[in-house]
């Protein structure tokens, strides 16, 4: 008989907007109703996946683990390596090895310290899944494997028995799967057969994958999230079996939703057409260089820029640029020297300090910008890297914000409720991490998450009120708003946008 002991077994779904579960996904759908369920867990700003994911694998937000973008200028690096690409091994790598990519203690060290396990399979991009798990070559018994390049899995030991049966993986296509399959397949035929490991991430691409290619509706990825499902149904299936009786605790995720691309803008044509030198991350990789140039700018949607001379003068003439813009949607700077996190103002007169949004960072751009969105109809402009009608996200619309965390398990007490409390990624890394009895010995790894324990699951709640709060700030005739929660020392944003009138139609039709 296998000894009980506490293990966790965590199925991300890539970018699955809770809303989209109940008609696709009847297996996931029925467990969450059982389950401990947040109706308001809250990805963190950048609403990307490699900002969000080093939360949810390490109990900080981005203003402490440092990966503030899915792409940023690094200005601890030389040019020719200065850029973080998040998809890309080599680029991780080349940063890590220079600088503390994430600069804190992550979940797959803590387990590696206290002799236990994290076990990464993942159907993201290589480098996605390479973020999960980044020092998994450091630690005995440790995995991390993207099912689309095995050749890259750490430790080398695995990638050599992992390569013997399933070759390099399966090729990325859309929708996913069979990389959604795949990492169920070595769930079961590689990682039960050997022994279950502390902790199991088994995370599919889907829907993130089919949305940016099709969009969110669109027929294929609802086949997207069908396949999830069917993947899913293997995995309780086990579970109710086998693993709930052995002390497994099972755990659903999402790390952010999307919206909709309804309109292309180019930001950078504008800005040098107003007279700016501007480069690009893919112009910096080729050899351009930042002090022959204004502006370095990183992204698509959600971006941000570098100023070369970020003087006031630059700073406030790029401010008044932009705001004139209507496809710009909000705008915000690093906080004041010296400021509380509590200022509304950042560094730049009229935009949100990044503080307020846990997203500010020395790595941070001078100015970032969200292009235009609109809650109401969960639609956003940006650049012309993805068609229209597909599914994007980065910014602080609530279908972009709103994301999916379901556990149950013999750690969680009965009985099963919908939580109301709001809730993020760093509470749930500081849950398992409290329940895996990995911050007893704070010495050894520091510094300690300042999250909040989810104790409306696991027992010993305080009763604490939630307290609503509207951040407005006004720049001449620009208006941006941020909607925060209260919750204890706790503080999560639940919306964003640039506030007023907006002349663009494709922004306010419906669905
Ligand atoms: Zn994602």
């Amino acid at each position: 008989m296998t000894e009980k002991q506490t293990r966790f077994v965590i199925v991300g779904f890539d970018g699955l907007r809770p809303d989209c579960i109940d008609e696709d996904m009847p297996t996931l759908s029925a467990f969450i109703a059982q389950s401990h369920r947040w109706n308001r867990y809250l990805a963190t700003f950048p609403t990307e996946t490699y900002v969000n994911h080093p939360s949810i694998f390490s109990g900080f937000r981005p203003n402490r683990h440092g990966i503030i973008a899915n792409a940023f200028f690094n200005r601890e690096m030389p040019s020719e390596k200065s850029v973080f690409v998040g998809s890309s091994v080599s680029s991780i790598e080349t940063q890590d090895a220079a600088v503390d990519l994430i600069q804190v203690p992550t979940l797959g060290d803590r387990l590696g310290l206290a002799g236990k396990t994290l076990r990464v399979i993942c159907a993201n991009s290589s480098g996605s899944t390479r973020l999960q798990h980044i020092h998994a070559d450091r630690y005995s018994g440790h995995l991390n494997c993207c099912v689309h390049d095995i050749g890259l899995t750490l430790p080398a030991s695995e990638r050599e028995a992992l390569r013997a049966k399933w070759g390099n993986g399966v090729a990325l296509k859309f929708p996913d799967f069979d990389g959604t399959k795949l990492v169920t397949d070595i769930f079961f035929d590689y990682e039960l057969p050997r022994g279950l490991g502390d902790v199991t991430i088994l995370w599919i691409g889907e829907p993130d994958h089919s949305s940016h290619e099709f969009g969110i509706f669109n027929d294929k990825t609802r086949q997207a999230r069908k396949a999830a499902d069917e993947a899913f149904k293997r995995v309780l299936d086990w579970w109710t079996a086998k693993g709930e009786k052995e002390g497994v605790q099972l755990a659903v995720m999402s790390d952010h939703g999307h919206g909709t691309v309804c309109a292309h803008y180019d930001l950078k044509s504008k800005l040098i057409e107003k007279g700016w030198k501007v480069i690009s991350g893919k112009d910096l990789q080729n050899g351009l260089k930042p002090q022959d140039n204004d502006i370095v700018m990183i992204g698509d949607y959600t971006l941000g820029l570098w100023l070369t001379h970020p003087t006031e003068n630059n700073l406030l003439r790029l401010r008044d640029e932009l705001m004139s813009i209507e496809e710009v949607g909000m705008i915000f700077s690093q906080p004041k020297i010296g400021s509380s996190d509590n200022d509304v103002e950042g560094r730049v007169k009229g935009t949100f300090s990044e503080a307020l949004i846990s997203s500010d960072h020395a790595r941070g751009p001078d100015l970032r910008v969200t292009m235009r969105n609109n809650p109401r109809t969960g639609r956003l402009v940006m650049g012309a890297s993805l068609e229209i009608g597909t599914g994007n996200h980065g910014g602080l619309l609530p279908v972009e914000i709103n994301s999916l965390l379901a556990v149950k398990g013999d750690q969680f007490q009965a009985p099963e409720a919908v939580h109301t409390e709001p809730a993020g990624h760093d509470d749930f890394a500081l849950t398992v991490m409290t329940l895996m009895g990995l911050l007893g010995n704070e010495s050894a790894l520091s510094p300690m998450p300042s999250a909040r324990l989810l104790t409306e699951a696991i027992g010993g709640r305080e009763k604490m009120d939630c307290e609503e709060e509207i951040l407005t700030l006004q720049e001449g005739k620009f208006m941006q708003y941020i909607q925060r929660v209260r919750f204890g020392n706790h503080v999560y944003v639940t919306e964003g946008a640039r506030a007023g009138t907006c002349n663009i139609e494709a922004l306010n039709q419906s669905e």
